[in-house]
Parts: structure tokens; sequence; C-alpha cells
């Protein structure tokens, strides 16, 4: 094996950016390619200039100079690329074809998109790469090598970032039919990516970064310890196959475990880890692991910068851990714990966050000074200087003040809900058996097999003109509510003329059902620009939780109570809930997560009392987020799950035994969380069931799970409209798990995202379905 040495490791880096443009430019310049607006060459270009100024941008701030920076950009998916690049999907035998590119991960009219999933434990959602058994894998690195030229040309010198071959098995499923577990073909990849990195290193590239994730979970089926030992293997492999660049191998999003001493027996010039905070908090052991390895020749690149939360770096104390892992003469670098693929470009472009708020922050810009200045003033350590972070003062100084106000903040410290949730204690159980209350709930009157929706209606051209011209103040306040009212009569009026037997306001109030709450409570914030990318083209603008949270007024109860006067039926009151408010915000960093879940929740009880007040007797808290927050490693889990259905409970604990609580889940994987959906107590659990035709609901034992549940028959991620005979069909096949009286028929989600077009047509079909369905015994 030959590297080419002629280029050191940056001592300041990041292991990837954001990449969707300050300004969202590439969702726009995809969005216009795809609706034919612009065409391919118009979108290479702004594509070409989001990449050249991400690499301007961190030569400006002193991190490109004479080093090789990330090249980690995506038209769409970084895991598609590599998928793509080595031959495990796509026909195009250069990789570089940009139809085949997005009609895999878009879909086409003959061929469905792949699958989409969760990045670990992030908001960002991946591909999932098929491999068929008769699949040959192949080397195809011309895209790879066309970052590299377009690069050189601007005058920048990058590292290709790949997804190790590792972490690409472990997420990638068997295709239909296929008899092999994708990491069964570990050697055969392995081969592939040795010859990508044989074609880099042809072309000159000095570094390549391969990114293994993977390592930081406990891959259920295999364990750390097997899963470690391959991966070792693998890499020791790949990184003694050839000519080949430098390599550095990274692991974000958590510590490693056995997989540190299985990558350091492997070899490579480099090693990057998540030694955040964060990841400190969670695993305490995990800095002294780093202290006690074997480096030999292997450089540690420490991100000790959280690549994924909003908050300044208290630079002080990560230097504090910097110095302590480069004692004992080990070669470090600084860097970001993950990618900054999941924060926002600048905390310069918010100009209506409160100005306290605004210097708490770091976003990626921001995060990129940090870096160079802990860089900076460990460089100054080793050559001997006597203050070593005087030479970064202003990015010290701006960190300490930071630290300290927010420290001090009467913001973010409030006694009353300290003192309230002190009170509280330990003790969340509803008042009444699950039977007593079914009983009490009988005054509700609901026929067999109740029908509702999860709660949105589709947002029409008129509820979006409102909401945005309320913001920009060009209407009033009671203007605007009387076209939320005018909207809030029609949706009523719908679901009366229907059938439907439980009522929804509709949501038209709601811009998002998470920021409409971190909105009208106290403790979070909002940005004008904070965008991240959520996949593909699709950004998300999460709010900022900074301070302890109550509800300053009621938010649903005055929506909920006019939609009320308008009908006798019951009206369901809708919510979200504590742990999914938490999932699509940034979060605090200076208390644990449960502690914010226990804010919430008291807010939110707040919120379910005065609607029960109101005479809303169905209230229903959506918690989709309940499983994305499941802790990677398995051990952590059982904590988790137990303070998120603790902030559940209390938020709905209050009410009387007559008063129903519903809860809507958006996905069908039950495994690992059926016992903390169970412990959630509620009475009614909507889920999404239509895609996999209700054969989730065999995995309800009634034993278990004696509540009701409504598994969605509509789905209303498709524009189709399924016929009265497909619905008859799933609720046929529903009640063959789920007995009669404990039944509901509804949509599969909010119907937020469709149009009346569908929606209309659709929900007459659920009731006509539901109307056969009820006669026969
Ligand atoms: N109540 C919400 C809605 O109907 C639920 C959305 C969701 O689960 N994602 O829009
Ligand atoms: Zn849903």
């Amino acid at each position: 094996m030959t590297t080419s040495p002629n280029c050191s490791f940056p001592p300041a880096t990041v292991t990837g950016l954001p990449r969707i443009g300050p300004h969202r430019e590439l969702k726009r310049a995809l969005e216009a390619l795809w609706a034919g607006t612009i065409d391919e060459a118009a979108y290479t270009d702004a594509a070409h200039s989001l990449r050249v100024g991400a690499y301007d941008r961190q030569r400006e701030l002193g991190l490109a100079a004479d080093y090789a920076i990330p090249g980690d950009f995506s038209a769409y998916d970084q895991i598609l690329d590599v998928a793509i690049t080595t031959g495990i999907v796509g026909e195009d035998p250069d990789g570089t074809d940009l139809d085949e590119y997005f009609a895999l991960a878009r879909g086409t009219a003959e061929h469905p998109p792949l699958e989409m999933t969760k990045w670990f434990d992030t908001n960002y959602h991946y591909l999932v790469p098929e491999i068929a058994d008769e699949r040959t894998f192949t080397a195809r690195p011309q895209r790879l090598l066309d970052l590299v030229a377009e690069a050189r040309e601007a005058g920048h010198r990058i590292r290709p970032v790949l997804v190790g071959p590792v972490t690409l098995l472990a997420l990638s499923k068997p295709a239909p039919g296929a008899q092999h577990e994708p990491l069964e073909r570990l050697d055969e990849l392995v081969a592939v990516y040795a010859e990508i990195l044989a074609a880099l290193h042809a072309a000159g590239v000095e570094w390549v970064q391969l990114d293994e994730p993977i390592l930081v979970t406990d891959l259920d089926a295999i364990g750390d310890a097997e899963l470690a030992a391959r991966a070792g293997d693998a890499h020791a492999r790949l990184l003694s196959a050839g000519e080949r660049p430098q390599v550095l191998i990274t692991a974000p999003y958590g510590a490693l475990r056995a997989g540190l001493a299985a990558l350091l027996a492997a070899g490579p010039e480099a090693l990057g880890v998540d030694v955040s905070p964060a990841t400190r908090a969670v695993d305490p052991g995990w800095l002294a692991r780093l202290q006690t390895a074997d480096f030999g020749t292997t450089r540690l690149v420490a991100g000790v910068v959280d690549g994924r939360s909003i908050w300044a770096a208290d630079l002080a104390a990560e230097y504090e851990v910097l110095t302590r892992l480069q004692d004992g003469g080990r070669d470090v670098s600084v860097s970001t714990s993950t990618s900054l693929l999941h924060v926002p470009y600048t905390v310069a472009a918010e100009t209506r966050l409160p100005v306290d708020v605004a210097g708490w922050l770091s976003f990626a810009a921001e995060k990129l000074t940090e870096v160079e200045a802990l860089a900076a003033a460990l460089e100054a350590r080793s050559s001997g200087a006597a203050d070593p972070t005087g030479v970064r003062k202003p990015a010290f100084s701006r960190s300490a003040r930071a630290v300290r106000t927010r420290a001090e903040s009467a913001r973010v410290l409030n006694p009353e809900v300290r003192a309230r949730t002190a009170a509280i204690g330990k003790r969340r159980v509803r008042t009444g058996s699950l039977d007593e209350r079914r009983l009490a709930q009988e005054a509700l009157g609901l026929p067999v097999l109740p029908t509702t929706t999860i709660g949105s209606f589709p947002q029409t051209p008129e509820v979006r003109r409102a909401r945005a011209a309320l913001r920009d103040e060009r209407i009033t306040e009671a203007q605007y509510r009387a076209t939320m009212e005018a909207e809030i009569t029609e949706v009523v009026r719908l679901q009366e003329e229907l059938g439907f037997d439980v009522i929804v306001h509709g949501e038209p109030e709601r811009n998002d059902m998470v920021q409409y709450f971190a909105e009208h409570l106290a403790g979070f914030a909002v940005t004008d620009h904070g965008w991240v990318q959520s996949y593909g083209s699709r950004c998300t603008r999460p709010p900022i939780l900074f301070g302890d949270v109550h509800r300053p007024a009621p938010i649903t109860v005055p929506w909920s109570r006019f939609a009320a006067s308008l009908t006798d039926k019951p009206v369901k009151g809708m919510l979200t809930g504590p742990v999914t408010i938490l999932s699509w915000s940034f979060v605090r960093d200076d208390v644990p997560l449960s502690t914010a879940a226990e804010q919430i929740g008291l807010a939110l009880s707040d919120e379910v009392a005065e609607l029960e007040a109101a005479g809303i007797r169905i209230i229903q808290i959506d918690e989709p987020a309940l499983r994305e927050l499941l802790p990677l490693r398995a051990d952590d889990r059982e904590a988790y799950l137990e303070w998120a259905v603790d902030a559940f409970r209390l938020a709905s604990i209050g009410v009387e035994p007559g008063t129903q609580i519903h809860t809507h889940l958006c996905y069908s994987e039950f495994e690992q969380v059926i016992d903390a959906i169970d412990a959630l107590d509620a009475d009614v659990t909507s889920i999404e069931a239509a895609r996999s035709r209700m054969e989730l609901l065999a995995s309800l034992d009634p034993a278990e799970f004696d509540r009701s549940v409504g598994p969605g028959v509509y789905d209303i991620h498709s524009p189709r409209v399924p016929s009265v005979d497909e619905l008859i069909g799933l609720l046929e096949a529903a009640l063959t798990h789920v007995p009669r009286h404990r039944l509901w028929v509804n949509p599969d989600c909010g119907l937020k995202t469709r149009r009346y077009e569908e929606v209309r047509p659709a929900l007459e079909n659920l009731i006509a379905a539901r109307d056969a369905v009820r006669v026969r015994t």
C-alpha cells in the first residue's frame, strides 16, 4: 500500500456543511429543474456556485488554506450518492446521470422511489438502497472525480466524503426475494471501495473521508462487538488494498464502544470521533476511553463542537477537553461532532430573535469560527505559548459571554415553572381504570366503528394567504380570526354532511404542528431563516427551545370551542405531544431532555384542563415522533421511554374518566415501543396502517393492548383515492385483529398536505365502507 502523504491533515476542519444554500438555492434549483422551468445546465450552475461558495467560506475563515476540506455535496442524499458510486443501484455506468438519479430518489410513473427513513436519531431522512442477490457491485468514481476537478479549478483541495462500506450495507435492505442480508456482502463492497480509492489516488487526491456512524449504534441484529469486529476487519483490508489517498474515518452521532479499538487497529491516517458535550454526557466514560486508547500514528480528529445543537460552544471548557486529549503526545485536530448539515447557515441572518438569545447561538458559520479558534489555541499550546487561548481572544470572549449571560438569564430559568414541576411528584395515573373509563365514556354516545380524522384538513390558498397577511400586518387579528372561523365552519359542515362521528376543527390556524405550539409557549423562539434539510429539497425550520416552558394563554381552546358551537356531535381537541415538540425542535443543552419534556407536559396539561372545562370531551395528543428519539444504544432506551411516557401522562392525566384521550402515531413499526404506547394510557390510539395492509395489527395482542385502535385505512401520503371495496377490505382485515367494539375508522394521518379534490372523494368512500361494514355482524 502507498498513500499520498504530501498534505497533512488540517488542524481545524468540519466533517460536513449544510448544502441546501444560505437562501435554499438548492431547493429552488431542484424544484425548478423537476418542474421543467430551468434546464440541467442552469441547475448544474446553481449547484456549482453553492459548492464553491462553501469552499470559499472555509478559506475566508481560515479552515481551507493548504488543507483538504470536505467535499460533501449531495444533490439529494448522500446514501443514494454512494449507492450509485458503488453500483448498488442505478444502471448508468458512469453513475453521473441526473435523470436516473432523481428517478431513484423520487420515483417515476413506472417505478416507486426508494424507501425513505430517518438518518440515525436526526431529522434528516435518507433513501434506503435495496440490494438484489444478482446485483454486482461496481466502482463508478466519476462523480467524485468531477467534484475534485471542479474544486481544483476554483483553487481548493477537497477530501471527497463517502458514507463508509459498513454503514452503507447496514442501512440497506435486501431487495424483495433476496436471500442475502446486505452485510453478508461486505468483502465484495470493500473491493469496490478500494477501486474508488485507487481512482481518487490516481487523480492526485490526498485525503478521503469515510463516514461510519453505524458504529455508534447497537445494530440490534448483530450487536456492538460483532459489528466492530467486522468493521475493523473490513477497514483493515480496505486500507491495505493498494494505492490510495490518506483516509479519515469518522464516527458521528455518539460514542464508539468496541468500534474504537477496532478502527484504530485498522490504522486509518485519521479517526474522527464525536466528543461533543452531549455525547460525553450520555456516555461519561467516553473521554477516558479516548485518552487511554492507543492511537499509534492515527491522528485524532476531535469533534468537540456539537454539529447538531445550535448553542454557542463553551470554548474554554472544550479547550480543556482538547488539552487532555492532546496530552500523551497525541496528534489532535479540532472538528465538529457531526456534519453541520443539521444546523442552519448563520445566526447573522436572524434579525428578529431576542438579542440575548441570538448571542447564545452558533449555526454553521459560527461553528466554523469556533473550530478554528480552538485549533489555533491548541497549536499555540503545542508551541509553548503562555496564553494559548489569547490568540483567539474575540472568539473566546464571545463564548464566555454567551455561557455567562445564558446561565444568569431570567428568560432561561423560571422559578415558577420549577416550583410547579417540583410539586407534581411522580404519580401520573388517570382517575378510573380502562374499563371504568370505557363505561363513563359511553355518555359520548358514539356508535360502533366510530369514525373521525386525524385532525388537519387541506390548507387552502385563502388560509395560507391570511396567515402570511397577518404576519406582515396587512390584516388585523379580527380579520384573520374571521377567515379561520369561516374555514372551520366549512370543515365542520363537510364532516357532518359526510357522516363523521367525531368532528375536528381542521387545524387551519397551524402553520406546522410543532411550530404553532412553539410560537404560543414561553421558552421557545422561532427563526426566520433557520432552515435545515429534511430530505431532498424539503427543509424544515425547527423552533429553538431556550428556556423553561409555560403557557402564557390558551392556545387551541378558542378554536375548539368555536368548532363545538357549530355542531351537536362531539368535537375532538387537538394537541401536539411533548416528545414530538422536542423531537422537531432544537433543544436545550443546559437541562436534560426529560426536564424539558416535563415542562411541556405540564403546559399542555393546562391546555387539556381548559379544553375539558370548555366542554371538549375528546382530546387527541399527537406523538408521531415517540419512536424518533429512541436512543441508538439499547441500554439508554428504557430511561428515555420512561420520561417520554411520563410527559405524555402528565399532559393527559387531569381529565375525568368520561373524557376520552386519543393519541396518534404516524409509524407502523411497533417493536421496541409497544409497551411504551400501552403505558401512555390513552383510550384510543390511531396509527398508520394502510400501506402495511393492517399486518402490524397482528403485533397488538389484545391480552397486552386492550385499547381502542384506529388503524389508518386511507393512505394520505399518496394522491390516490382508495375505492370503497379496498377500504372495506382493510376494515375487515382490521377486524380480524381488533374486536369490533374497539375499532375506530380513520385516515392514517392528517389531511393537510392533500387537496380537497382527493380528500373529499376519499372520505366519502371511507364513510361508505364504514357503513357497509357496520351493517355486517
Ligand atoms: N393532528 C396532526 C394533523 O392532522 C397530526 C399530524 C401528524 O401526525 N404528523 O395534521
Ligand atoms: Zn400522522
